[in-house]
C-alpha cells in the first residue's frame, strides 16, 4: 500500500470558501439540479470496532478542549470510513437543519447529493443525524426556521424541544398547539436559492406590491439573512384608490376588472419597482376567497414580476394561479410561494 497521502478530492460542481456557518464550507460552483452527485465522502475505510474506538477517543479529546468533531460514516454491516482526512473536502460541508443536500450510497461509497435544486453561490449542507445523546455539545447556527439550535438529527429534534420547554419550566406535555402560521409552509429552499441569485450581481434590487397576499411576499423576502442589501422595500395596496394613487395603476383599467387582472398586476410590479427604485418588482392581485360580488366561486390571482433590462426597458412576466377548494390562507400561501419560486426560475433562465 502506498504511504502517499492522496490528493484532496475535487468536484466540478463544488468549490471551498469561508463559510457563514461555521469555519470553511463548500458553496455550489455552478448551478446543480436535483439529485446530482455532488461529491464523494470519502476517508478511511475502518471496522466497526475501530469507529468505536476512534468516537471515544474524540468524546475524551473533546474533554481535554479538542475539536471533538464527528466524521465517521456507516459504509455497510462491517465497516464505516472516518472522514476526517486532509484528502476529504467533503468533510467540510456543513451542517444545516433544512439542508440542500443528503448523503447517499452510490457507486460503493458515499456520497453528497442534492436534495433539491440548488442555485450557484449557496452553501452545500446536509443533515448531520448526530445522535439528541450530548447535544449541547453540537450547537447549530444553521440560521433555517426550523432549527432547534442544536445539531441533531431531524427524527430526534423533538426531544431537544422538549427538554428546552422542561429546562425554561413550561409543560411541554399536553399542553395545546397553536395553528400553524402561514409561514410553517415556507419554502424555505426557494428564498435560499433566491438569495444567491441576489447576491450573485450586485445591481439587482427588490420591491415588492401586494393585494390578496397582504403583506406575505414581503415577510418572505424579509426572512433571507441578507435581505437588506437587494431588498428595497413594499407595501399592500388593497383599495383600487391604493393601487392608482401610490402604484401609477391606470384607474380605468383598475375599475373594469376590479382591479384583478394581468393588465394590473404588470402595472403594479412596473410601479412599486419605480417607487422604491428597484430593479424588479413582484406583484400580486386577486381573490384569496370566493366573491359573490364579482361572480368569484374559484379564488384565482395574478402576479406579476418585472424586470428593468440594461437599457432601461421593462420586460413584465406574468401568470394565474387557481384555488379550488382553498381557503383564505391557504390560497395566500400558494400564490405567494408560487411567485417566488417564479422569480427563482425566472433569474435563472433570464442570466441578468
Ligand atoms: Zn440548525
Amino acid at each position: 500500500m502506498s504511504k502517499q497521502t492522496p490528493q484532496p478530492t475535487a468536484s466540478p460542481w463544488a468549490r471551498t470558501a469561508d463559510s457563514a456557518v461555521h469555519g470553511y464550507g463548500l458553496y455550489a460552483a455552478k448551478d446543480i439540479p436535483k439529485g446530482t452527485r455532488v461529491i464523494e465522502y470519502v476517508g478511511e475505510k475502518i471496522s466497526k470496532a475501530e469507529a468505536d474506538r476512534r468516537d471515544q477517543d474524540r468524546r475524551d479529546g473533546r474533554e481535554e478542549g479538542g475539536d471533538g468533531c464527528v466524521y465517521i460514516f456507516e459504509l455497510n454491516e462491517r465497516y464505516d470510513v472516518d472522514g476526517d482526512v486532509s484528502w476529504n473536502t467533503a468533510r467540510l460541508i456543513n451542517h444545516s437543519c433544512e439542508p440542500n443536500c443528503k448523503p447517499e450510497y452510490a457507486e460503493g461509497g458515499i456520497w453528497i447529493s442534492a436534495k433539491r435544486n440548488i442555485a450557484e453561490g449557496e452553501e452545500l449542507n446536509y443533515d448531520y443525524g448526530f445522535d439528541w445523546e450530548n447535544y449541547d455539545e453540537h450547537p447549530c447556527r444553521c440560521g433555517a426556521p426550523n432549527c432547534c439550535g442544536y445539531i441533531v438529527d431531524k427524527s430526534q429534534r423533538w426531544r431537544i424541544r422538549q427538554a428546552e420547554a422542561k429546562a425554561a419550566g413550561k409543560k411541554a406535555k399536553g399542553k395545546k398547539l397553536p395553528p400553524a402560521h402561514p409561514l410553517t409552509k415556507l419554502k424555505w429552499g426557494d428564498l435560499l436559492q433566491l438569495r444567491a441569485r441576489m447576491i450573485a450581481d450586485p445591481k439587482r434590487s427588490l420591491a415588492i406590491a401586494e393585494s390578496l397576499t397582504s403583506g406575505q411576499l414581503q415577510s418572505r423576502i424579509g426572512l433571507i439573512s441578507g435581505a437588506s442589501s437587494f431588498f428595497r422595500g413594499g407595501l399592500t395596496a388593497y383599495t383600487i384608490d391604493a393601487k392608482v394613487d401610490l402604484l401609477d395603476v391606470d384607474r380605468a383599467t383598475a375599475e373594469s376588472c376590479n382591479a384583478v387582472s394581468e393588465t394590473v398586476a404588470k402595472q403594479m410590479a412596473r410601479g412599486v419597482a419605480r417607487k422604491f427604485g428597484a430593479t424588479m418588482g413582484l406583484a400580486t392581485t386577486g381573490y384569496a376567497e370566493p366573491d359573490e360580488a364579482h361572480d368569484v366561486e374559484v379564488p384565482f390571482a395574478y402576479w406579476a414580476i418585472a424586470i428593468k433590462g440594461p437599457r432601461g426597458r421593462w420586460t413584465e412576466t406574468v401568470g394565474k394561479v387557481q384555488g379550488k377548494g382553498l381557503s383564505r390562507v391557504k390560497m395566500q400561501v400558494k400564490v405567494a410561494n408560487e411567485v417566488i419560486a417564479q422569480l427563482v426560475d425566472l433569474l435563472q433562465t433570464s442570466g441578468s
